[in-house]
C-alpha cells in the first residue's frame, strides 16, 4: 500500500444515505452497524428529514465537482418507522428528488433507494410500496445472503421475503448481494435462478464492510478476491439482456462516459445522515467508528453544506490518494480509485493471490473486451470527459 497523488482520479458522485431510525427487525451477522445503535429508539422527524433534502441543495450548489447525487433512505430496518411517516414522506420524496433533478439538470437523475429488509410487522407497507414502486425514481431496495442469518434459523424469513418481493411490481428492483463465502458456494446459478422469478432487474454485487458487529464475520467469511471476480463474471454471463448488476454498470460508464466507479465506496460524499440530524463521511460506519461525527456537523445548522464540504476533506483525499501496490500499473485505476473504499485501512494482502484485487479487475477486463468485441486487453479505450475531451 502507498500514497501518491494522480489528478486523473475522479469521484464525483455524492451518496446520501438519510438514516431514519436503526432499530431493526433482523440481526444479521455481518451487518456494519454497531451493535448497542439497535436498541435506540430514535426516529428521524419529518423536519429533519425535508431539510435534509434543502442541505443537499446547498451542497450541490458549493461544490462545484459534485455531478451526481443519489439518495438512501436506509436505517436498520425503515419500516420500523411508523406507517403514516412513509405514507407522507414517500410521495414527498419522489416529488423532492424529481424537483432536484430538473432544477440541476442532472446527466443522471438521481433515484430514491428505498431500503428494506421487507421482514416488516405492519402488513400495510405491502400496499405503500406498490403504490409508488412504478414510479421512476423509485428503486425498492433489499439484499440476500445465505449465510448471514438474514432469514433466521434454517432460513425460515426466506419465504416471507421471496413472497414480499415477488408481489411487488416495481419498476426497479434491487438486490444487493454481499460477497460472503456462503454466496459465493451457493453459486452463481442457483442465485440468478432464484431471483429472476422475483422479478429482480437490478444484481447489485458488493463487498463485505470490516466495521459494527460484522467484524467477527468478516474476519471468517471474506474470500478472496479471484474466487468474487469469477463468481461476478458467471453472473454477468448468465443475465439475460436488459438485467444489470454491480459493478456492470459503472464499469461500463466509465468505460463510455468516463465516470467513476461509486458503488466501491469511492463517492465523493458518502453521508451518513442520522435520525438526529448529525452527519458524518462514511455511511458504512457508525457509532464509535464514525468518519467525521465529533465534527459535531448538524443538519439543523445553517451552514451544514459548508461544514460538510470542508469536513469531508479528509475522507476524499483518501479516496483519490490512496491505492494498494497492485495498482500502481494499473489502467483502472483512474476510475476505480483502488477498488473498495473500506479496505485500504486494513490489510487484505492474504485475499490478492492468483492476481484478485478488491477492485475485481478480471471484472474490468470481462467488460473491457466484451466492449471492444476482442480478447486483446490493450485495445480499452481511452478515457474520455463526457464533453469529449481525453483524460490521457
Ligand atoms: S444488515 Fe440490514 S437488515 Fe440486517 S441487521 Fe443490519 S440493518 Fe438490519
Ligand atoms: S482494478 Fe484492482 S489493481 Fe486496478 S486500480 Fe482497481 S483495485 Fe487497483
Amino acid at each position: 500500500m502507498r500514497w501518491g497523488f494522480d489528478n486523473m482520479r475522479l469521484a464525483n458522485q455524492a451518496n446520501i444515505s438519510i438514516t431514519t431510525n436503526r432499530s431493526c427487525t433482523l440481526r444479521c451477522e455481518h451487518c456494519y452497524i454497531e451493535p448497542h445503535l439497535f436498541a435506540s429508539k430514535e426516529q428521524i422527524t419529518v423536519d429533519n428529514y425535508k431539510l435534509s433534502f434543502d442541505r443537499v441543495d446547498n451542497l450541490y450548489r458549493l461544490d462545484q465537482g459534485l455531478e451526481e447525487v443519489e439518495w438512501e433512505v436506509i436505517g436498520g430496518e425503515t419500516t420500523m418507522m411508523p406507517f403514516e411517516f412513509w405514507q407522507q414522506m414517500l410521495p414527498w420524496t419522489m416529488d423532492r428528488i424529481d424537483r432536484f433533478n430538473k432544477e440541476h439538470n442532472l446527466w443522471i437523475d438521481g433515484n430514491l433507494n428505498f431500503l428494506t429488509n421487507l421482514i416488516w410487522s405492519d402488513k400495510r407497507y405491502l400496499g405503500l410500496i406498490q403504490e409508488h414502486a412504478k414510479h421512476p425514481l423509485f428503486t425498492l431496495y433489499t439484499s440476500f445472503e445465505p449465510d448471514t442469518n438474514r432469514f433466521g434459523k434454517n432460513n425460515k424469513l426466506l419465504n416471507t421475503w421471496a413472497d414480499r418481493l415477488s408481489s411487488i411490481d416495481a419498476n426497479n428492483k434491487a438486490v444487493d448481494l454481499i460477497l460472503t463465502k456462503g454466496l459465493i458456494d451457493f453459486g452463481a446459478q442457483r442465485v440468478v435462478d432464484l431471483l429472476l422469478p422475483l422479478g429482480v432487474d437490478d444484481f447489485s454485487i458488493k463487498m463485505l464492510s470490516p466495521f459494527g458487529s460484522g467484524k467477527v464475520f468478516f474476519d471468517n467469511n471474506m474470500t478472496p478476491f479471484k474466487r468474487m471476480e469469477d463468481f461476478v463474471i458467471e453472473i454477468a454471463t448468465l443475465l439475460p439482456s436488459g438485467i444489470t448488476f454491480t459493478p456492470g454498470v459503472e464499469i461500463e460508464h466509465a468505460f463510455i462516459n468516463g465516470k467513476s466507479v461509486q458503488c466501491n465506496g469511492n463517492f465523493r460524499y458518502d453521508l451518513s445522515i442520522e435520525p438526529n440530524g448529525d452527519t458524518h463521511f462514511n455511511a458504512n460506519q457508525t457509532g464509535d467508528e464514525s468518519v467525521g461525527l465529533n465534527l459535531g456537523i448538524n443538519i439543523n445548522s445553517a451552514n451544514w453544506a459548508t461544514e460538510v464540504m470542508f469536513g469531508n476533506r479528509a475522507e476524499l483525499r483518501t479516496k483519490l490518494t490512496k491505492q494498494h501496490s497492485c495498482c500502481d500499473d494499473c489502467k483502472y485505476l483512474p476510475r476505480c480509485n483502488g477498488g473498495w473504499h473500506h479496505y485500504k485501512s486494513i490489510d487484505v494482502s492474504h485475499l490478492m493471490q492468483d492476481g484478485g484485487c478488491p477492485g475485481l479487475k478480471g471484472v474490468w477486463d470481462y467488460l473491457a473486451d466484451k466492449s471492444n468485441g476482442k480478447s486483446n486487453h490493450s485495445t480499452f479505450p481511452e478515457w474520455r470527459n463526457p464533453n469529449g475531451g481525453v483524460y490521457e
